[in-house]
């Protein structure tokens, strides 16, 4: 395994050292943003409660990367949403990915040298400025339903990738199929990132700024009082969103936000409406290797 994010000593993995990490990270990140100026006053205004407290100020970032490794400022998240076979006359057939497609496909990244980071490391990576060896992406699951535990985390395991699981957060412990608060719990324990996908997948770029705060805020709230972690990750339901709706993510505190834009993350990236790629039934491993390599 070859060493990232070095100035922890290990690759940001599963251990109570990579909280501190990103803590860290997200500190320096949210610093180099202020002074360029990046965030609006409001974006510090601690009015959520619970909300993470205004970052100190930092004075070195850390700088300490292998230099053997290829570097690219390009990462391309992928977007999945079922991980199970479509069922005959299933809505929106093209949303569902086998499992055994999405195992080809990993075992296939995999094989080609391809590692995972979460949103939020891709954001702190992004805001420090700072490169990311070549052939790292991002793998998103949208929605919160319960074949993200059951289907996906396995694959991801058997692969040694970690996932990025957006939560519908008003379904979680409510709707059948979606994922209960202690399979997140697991998730996020074993080193998965849960993102917000909003509070009952409203389309947010048609709120008002009530909506905005219920669809946007709360369901931040809601995800720490049950994960214990302020969300990092916002995922925009239907790939939608507006002004109002980026300045209500990121004075929620969110560090990245995902829309349905095709394309990979970039210096010049919007962080508030970072693009993807689509990743639809039949599309094959290899053509999606092909997607990914154009990026790398
Ligand atoms: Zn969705």
């Amino acid at each position: 395994m070859r060493t990232r994010w070095s100035s922890s000593g290990s690759r940001l993995g599963r251990s109570p050292r990579r909280r501190l990490a990103l803590t860290g990270a997200f500190a320096l990140a949210l610093a180099a943003m202020t002074t360029q100026g990046m965030l609006g006053a409001e974006s510090l205004d601690p009015a959520l409660p619970g909300a993470p407290p205004p970052p100190p100020i930092a004075t070195a970032v850390p700088r300490r990367i292998t230099t053997a490794v290829r570097m690219t400022y390009r990462v391309p998240v992928l977007m999945y949403h079922r991980i199970t076979c479509a069922p005959r006359g299933a809505p929106l057939p093209g949303l569902w990915v086998c499992p055994r497609d999405l195992d080809r496909t990993m075992r296939l990244l995999r094989a080609r040298g391809w590692t995972t980071i979460t949103g939020a490391e891709l954001a702190d990576a992004r805001a420090a400025g700072r490169p990311l060896p070549r052939r790292t992406f991002v793998i998103v699951f949208d929605d919160g339903n319960r074949d993200g535990y059951d289907r996906a985390y396995p694959i991801l395991e058997r692969y040694g990738f970690q996932g990025v699981f957006a939560v519908v957060v008003g379904r979680v412990d409510v709707k059948r199929r979606a994922m209960t608060w202690a399979e997140l719990r697991e998730l996020q324990e074993a080193g998965h990132e849960i993102a917000n996908h909003s509070m009952s997948h409203a389309n947010v770029a048609r709120l008002d700024r009530a909506g905005l705060a219920r669809e946007v805020g709360r369901s931040a709230a809601r995800l720490r009082r049950h994960l214990g972690a302020w969300p990092r990750t916002f995922v925009y339901p239907y790939g939608s969103w507006d002004r109002s709706a980026t300045r209500a993510v990121r004075a929620a505190h969110h560090s990245i936000a995902f829309t349905t834009v095709s394309g990979a993350t970039s210096r010049s990236s919007d962080r508030l409406a970072a693009p993807r790629v689509r990743i639809s039934r039949g599309d094959s491993p290899e053509g999606i290797l092909r997607r990914l390599s154009a990026f790398d």
